[in-house]
Order: structure tokens, then C-alpha cells, then sequence
């Protein structure tokens, strides 16, 4: 009998910089500009002219290293990495090979089961991107357009050890990588716009073997869905290879998202890898490392913790408070105004983003400021409004400078709190509502709802709803005997 198979993966991750220029030379890092617009003789890669290594691009790539819990490298060193290619004219691309910047990384993910798993990552190191090819038809041949735009912007390179075993923890990683690598802010890391991207290598082994078999590595994958879908494709492939008991071999497959199938990919020639003698060593002192790490954000992780232990966050509204940088400083400047947390979790995360979807706003333009937006809380916490007038006080606080105290007056949406005013509407809806009353006394739930319903439209929307619940219960029951 066949033993069972289990999948080893591991993952290679481009991730582009945001830096203001590029890696070796002074032009912007904006690859998306008018073709060739961004360029000079160093990275047009012309012969005579030496690079110089960009100081930002070095920060940005230790800001990544950290975010990944790396050992950064006293010394590291660029290496040429040799091949000819269209988009690579010069011959030898400047990465590190045998000196990279970091090394002994990991990163936590959480698995189906709800268990922790520790993914080691073995190295990161810079490079520079090369051009991009634009292939276009011009009558009827195929032209390829050279766009050195994109020509020696900062990228790192991220490698994990063979740790990962499913599809679905390979995507979990790479969320939880992009997760981190975002909020230390080294990159946008956006699949659709090609700032991270994505190659993975799968092997199989009999389950509870420790062998490394040879691997196929799988490129083109702009989606964290599609790594997930060509790596379980290309699973069930090997599988059925070694089924038939027909060899495995090492080489590179495309996955096509469309066809929803891998196919094998010609192979660049692939020369060796020298050490470059245009750019000096980069010795990193421990006086900056200390200063880079002083200034790394709180992560995350951490975040999510102290919001659940210190701020009665449930799990879910913590990690969504903290996934995102942006986010948990709105989260947080609010809670500095003295906003409920987590009524202001559960606002941030649910009424928020359409607000500001409609609007065409951020969190950090929007003039919705987090101290109003607190403000507003304030109320609906204390009953002064209901939940349906907040919606739209926060929709009015979006439109003035206006407190949150003046647009409720304006408004007049404060909310009827009085017992005897309420009694007086309850009574009413009952008179009115005879039918309903009725079903409600057959045992039908649903009438509560109507009844309510009508009552809280007959005060314009401005009932205290826990107080006209109460009310309303008791009424009719208190009728019912
Ligand atoms: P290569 O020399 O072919 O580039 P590396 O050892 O540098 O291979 O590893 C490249 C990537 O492939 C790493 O992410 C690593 O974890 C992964 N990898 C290495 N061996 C295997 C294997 N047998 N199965 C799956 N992934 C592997
Ligand atoms: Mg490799
Ligand atoms: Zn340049």
C-alpha cells in the first residue's frame, strides 16, 4: 500500500520598498510613471558609472527584517547575480547571495485548528528589480518595449525555511507577513499592484518522513488566493506522479489562474553569483540597530493582546483593531478621548468603512476626527442617543466642525428616555395595533418586533430602545392576564 504523502512547502517573497528613490541612484521609485521617465546613466545601467546604496533603502529593509523577528547582520555584502536577460541589459543583477542582510527569522500563524505554528524564515536580502518587458503587437509581429522605470528600485527577498504543510497555512503566512511587514511600513505590499510577490516551492515526502525531495517552484501568482490554488494544484499533481510511482523533477512551473492549471516555464540561464566589487560592505553599528529597533512600532501581536487584556476586547475585535496601523491609531487616539472600547471597535470596524467608502475618504483625512467620533460614543453609551440617530450624527460630524453635542440639538434626535413619555407611546401602539397585540398573545415572537417597531417610528425615531423594550414587554404581558 501507498504510504500517505504530505506536502513540504516553502516561500520566496519579493516585496518592493517604499522608498522615495531608487536603490542605487537618486531617480523616484515610482515604476508606474510615464514609461522611462524615471532614469540616469547609473540605472540605465550604462558602463562608467558606480552606484551608490541608498540609505533609506537600507532602513526600510532592516524595518522588514525586524517586522519578521531576523537577526540582522553585522556585515552584509551585494553580490552580482549573473544573467542575460532583455530587462536585465547590464548582465548581472545586484543582490545578495552570499552575505544577506538577515538571517533566523520567524513568524507565528495560526493554523485551522486554532494552533500556533512557528514558520522559521531563513534569510532576507536586497536587491534591485530589473526593467519590465511590455510585449505589444505592432501590425503582426511582437514587439517587446524595455520600461527601465522600475529598473533598480529596492526590493527585498524573503525565504522561508520548508516549514509549511497546506495550502491554506501557506496563505495564513503570507497574510500574517503582510500584516506585519505593512504596519512596520517598509512596503505597501500589494499583490494586485506587484509590491509583493510570490513564488512557492512544493515538494511531497511519506507523511512523518524528513526527507527534502525535489521541489517544483511555482512563479506568477498575483494573489494570495492563487498561491493557495496553485499549490494545492500542484499537490495533487505530484501525488498522482508518485502514485505512479513517475519521478518527481526539479524545475519551474507557471500557474495560470484562468485554466486553473500550473505549466512547466522555460528556464532563464542562470549564471553564478560573484561578489560586487562597486559597492562597499554594509557594516550596520550597533548605535543605529538600537535606534531602529527603539523606533519599531508596537506589533500587532502585542496590540491585540493588551486590547483584549487591558480594554475587554473580544479576540476578533482586537485583531481587527490591530491588523492595520492606520486603524489602531484611530482606535487608540479615540480611546484616548475617553471613547467605550469596544463600542468604538465595533463602530471603527462596522460603520466606519462604509462611511468613509461613500465619502472617498481615510481614516487619516477623513475630518471625522477621533476625538468627535469619541465624543459621539460618549452619548450613544450613556443613552443620551440611540444607535440609529448616532449613524447619523457621525454622518453629520463628517459635514461641520460641530460637536457631537451641538448636532444632536440641531437635530433634535436626543433620545426619550422619560418613562411617562414613553408609557404614553407604548399605550398607544397598543391601542392601535390590536392584531398584532393579539399574535403577540398567540405566542408569535415576530409581533414584539412589529409592535416595537411602530412604536419607535411614532417618536421619530428617538425612543431609548432598552427603555421602550421594557416597557413594552411588560405592558403587554401585563395585559395579557
Ligand atoms: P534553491 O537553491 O533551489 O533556490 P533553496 O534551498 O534556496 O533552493 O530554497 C528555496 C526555497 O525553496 C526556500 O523557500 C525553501 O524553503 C524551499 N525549499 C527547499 N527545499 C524544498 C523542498 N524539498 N520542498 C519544498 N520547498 C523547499
Ligand atoms: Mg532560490
Ligand atoms: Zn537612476
Amino acid at each position: 500500500m501507498m504510504p500517505t504523502l504530505q506536502a513540504v512547502i516553502g516561500l520566496e517573497i519579493h516585496v518592493q520598498l517604499s522608498c522615495a528613490t531608487k536603490m542605487f541612484c537618486s531617480c523616484p521609485n515610482r515604476p508606474g510613471d510615464e514609461p522611462n521617465r524615471n532614469t540616469c546613466p547609473i540605472c540605465l545601467w550604462l558602463p562608467g558609472n558606480l552606484p551608490r546604496f541608498s540609505a533609506e533603502a537600507l532602513e526600510k529593509a532592516t524595518l522588514a527584517c525586524l517586522a519578521l523577528n531576523c537577526r540582522i547582520q553585522k556585515e552584509s555584502a551585494f553580490d552580482q547575480k549573473v544573467y542575460y536577460y532583455p530587462d536585465l541589459p547590464k548582465g548581472y543583477q545586484l543582490s545578495q547571495f552570499h552575505r544577506p542582510l538577515a538571517r533566523n527569522g520567524w513568524l507565528d500563524i495560526v493554523q485551522e485548528d486554532e494552533t500556533l505554528q512557528r514558520i522559521r524564515i531563513q534569510k532576507i536580502h536586497m536587491e534591485e528589480d530589473v526593467a519590465r518587458l511590455v510585449h505589444e503587437k505592432e501590425g503582426k509581429t511582437t514587439v517587446s518595449l524595455v520600461d527601465f522605470n522600475r529598473a533598480g528600485t529596492p526590493l527585498v527577498e524573503i525565504v522561508t525555511e520548508p516549514d509549511l504543510r497546506t495550502p491554506a497555512d501557506a496563505m495564513e503566512f503570507l497574510r500574517t507577513l503582510r500584516m506585519q511587514l505593512r504596519y512596520s511600513q517598509c512596503s505597501t505590499c500589494s499583490m494586485e499592484q506587484g509590491t509583493m510577490r510570490v513564488d512557492a516551492n512544493v515538494s511531497v515526502r511519506p507523511s512523518g518522513s524528513n526527507v527534502l525531495n525535489a521541489k517544483v517552484e511555482i512563479k506568477n501568482m498575483n494573489s494570495i488566493r492563487h498561491v493557495g490554488d496553485a499549490v494545492a494544484h500542484e499537490i495533487r499533481r505530484q501525488e498522482s506522479l508518485a502514485m505512479s510511482k513517475e519521478p518527481i523533477v526539479t524545475h519551474t512551473r507557471l500557474w495560470d489562474p484562468e485554466a486553473r492549471i500550473t505549466s512547466p516555464m522555460r528556464e532563464k540561464f542562470e549564471g553564478p553569483c560573484v561578489p560586487d566589487p562597486s559597492v562597499p560592505p554594509i557594516v550596520i553599528s550597533e548605535k543605529w540597530l538600537r535606534e531602529m529597533i527603539r523606533n519599531m512600532p508596537e506589533m500587532p501581536g502585542l496590540k491585540a493582546e493588551r486590547y483584549m487584556n487591558r480594554h475587554g476586547l473580544t479576540r476578533e475585535e482586537a485583531l481587527q483593531m490591530s491588523a492595520e496601523r492606520n486603524v489602531s491609531c484611530y482606535f487608540e487616539s479615540a480611546l484616548d478621548h475617553q471613547a467605550p472600547p469596544r463600542l468604538a471597535a465595533q463602530w471603527i470596524a462596522a460603520q466606519l468603512p462604509p462611511l468613509l467608502k461613500d465619502r472617498e475618504e481615510t481614516l487619516e483625512n477623513t475630518p471625522l476626527d477621533p476625538q468627535r467620533f469619541a465624543g459621539l460614543l460618549l452619548m450613544l453609551e450613556r443613552e443620551e442617543i440611540n444607535a440609529n440617530a448616532a449613524r447619523e450624527v457621525l454622518r453629520k460630524l463628517c459635514e461641520s466642525t460641530a460637536s457631537p453635542a451641538e448636532i444632536v440639538v440641531q437635530c433634535g434626535c436626543r433620545q426619550v428616555s422619560e418613562a411617562d413619555e414613553l408609557e404614553a407611546l407604548v399605550d398607544r401602539v397598543i391601542l392601535e395595533n390590536a392584531s398584532a397585540v393579539e399574535n403577540f398573545r398567540q405566542g408569535a415572537s415576530k409581533a414584539l418586533g412589529f409592535l416595537m417597531g411602530r412604536a419607535m417610528q411614532a417618536s421619530g425615531g428617538k425612543a431609548n430602545p432598552r427603555l421602550l423594550k421594557e416597557l413594552m414587554t411588560s405592558k403587554l404581558k401585563g395585559d395579557g392576564q
